[in-house]
């Protein structure tokens, strides 16, 4: 199996839920590589310390979009981000601009657990699948 690049990330409120969403599913998800906003990542290793994984800034503090960034970069292969839909977030553009990025880049993106689940139970999670890459040619060459 080749590993997969997991970034996490989980809204306060959420975090209980990531933790034990990941335990339920360690077998499927040890061996892979993940890279974490600050907060979610520091609580991650304490419960799972078996993950290898990386904690970047808090998300308020810019964690969610140094994950954008990876996306951008081709160096994310699926956002599990779970989302706390019934609390303002003061970091909500920033917010907006990761899961935007996710689409943009067609990477899979979970946003709650159920979604998680399907994600990680598919055979396309094992099979070496690589999402289509997106062709930005017409919008680098628009002429302006
Ligand atoms: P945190 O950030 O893991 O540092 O709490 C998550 C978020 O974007 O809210």
């Amino acid at each position: 199996m080749d590993r997969k690049r997991i970034a996490l990330v989980a809204h306060d409120a959420r975090k209980p839920d990531l933790i034990g969403w990941l335990g339920a599913n360690i077998h499927a998800l040890e061996g892979n590589v993940f890279w974490s906003t600050g907060t979610t990542g520091r609580l991650v290793r304490e419960a799972h310390p078996q993950l290898d994984i990386t904690s970047l800034k808090s998300g308020p503090l810019g964690g969610d979009q140094q994950i954008g960034a990876m996306i951008a970069e081709g160096r994310i292969d699926l956002l599990v981000f779970f989302v706390d839909p019934m609390t303002a977030q003061p970091h909500d553009v920033d917010v907006k601009a990761l899961t935007r990025l996710a689409t943009l880049y067609n990477i899979p993106m979970a946003c709650n657990e159920a979604t998680a689940d399907m994600v990680i139970s598919s055979p396309l999670f094992t099979s070496g699948y690589r999402p289509r890459a997106v062709d930005f040619a017409a919008h680098d060459s628009r002429r302006l």
